[in-house]
């Protein structure tokens, strides 16, 4: 069986291994939780919830977790979920003033609670691409969730949805910005999504992150 972890210090990691649990798929999955290098080195797969990400990163430190996170998510597929994002992001603005520790893996910077302080939470109908049912649409829960600013012109970001510019948080409704209406994207084995599918019934993102970057890449290797 294929082993995928869901990081479990701190957010919504719970949830995650609930919807991981419900999916019906060829090659059977195993969930487990990961507080400690060990827990991640039985792996093949990885989840990183959302939650708070300047938290995330200081329990990983605590944990030892950091260095073995970098060398895990060059080797294997990761799915970031807002805070989780931030994590796996190259850059991050609104951070704290001394900086905020990121693993990186993907293209991508991005802004913490970028919808501005007003925004705390939405929610919009998302239609995602290469998804299980691709014309039902996807409830996006967006909660202090990241925006993307941008990603290297790279053709090897695949965008899989994007916020329709009329559902836009007022913030960001004027900015006639490409980037920003990005909320899933893929880079090769890695999946980043701005909100939260865990937070839905709905598994059809972990079913898309099992089926395309996680058995791809077992195969491959
Ligand atoms: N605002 C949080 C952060 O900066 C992310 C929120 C979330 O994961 N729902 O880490």
């Amino acid at each position: 069986s294929v082993t995928i972890g869901v990081l479990a210090l701190q957010g919504a990691f719970a949830e995650h291994q609930k919807r991981l649990q419900s999916l019906r798929l060829k090659r059977p999955i195993v969930s487990i939780l990961v507080k400690t290098p060990d827990d991640l080195q039985r792996c093949d797969a990885l989840i990183i919830p959302g939650g708070e990400s300047t938290t995330i990163a200081l329990l990983a430190r605590l944990a030892g977790l950091i260095e073995p996170l970098k060398e895990f998510i060059r080797n294997k597929p990761v799915w970031g979920t807002c805070a989780g994002a931030i994590l796996l992001s190259q850059s991050v603005t609104g951070a704290k003033k001394d900086g905020q520790e990121l693993l990186g893996g993907v293209s991508v910077d991005i802004a913490r609670n970028g919808w501005g302080s007003q925004v705390e939470s939405f929610e919009a109908a998302l239609e995602v691409k290469g998804l299980r049912e691709p014309t039902v649409p996807f409830t996006g829960i967006f909660i202090r969730a990241p925006v993307v600013l941008g990603f290297a012109p790279d053709a090897s970001i695949q965008i899989l949805a994007r916020l329709p510019p009329r559902l836009l948080p007022e913030p960001l409704a004027d900015e006639n910005d490409d980037a920003r209406t990005v909320v899933a994207l893929r880079q090769g084995k890695h999946l980043l999504t701005t909100f939260h599918p865990e937070l839905t019934q709905d598994d059809r993102f972990h079913d898309y992150f099992a089926r395309k970057c996680v058995f791809p890449t077992l195969l491959a290797s």
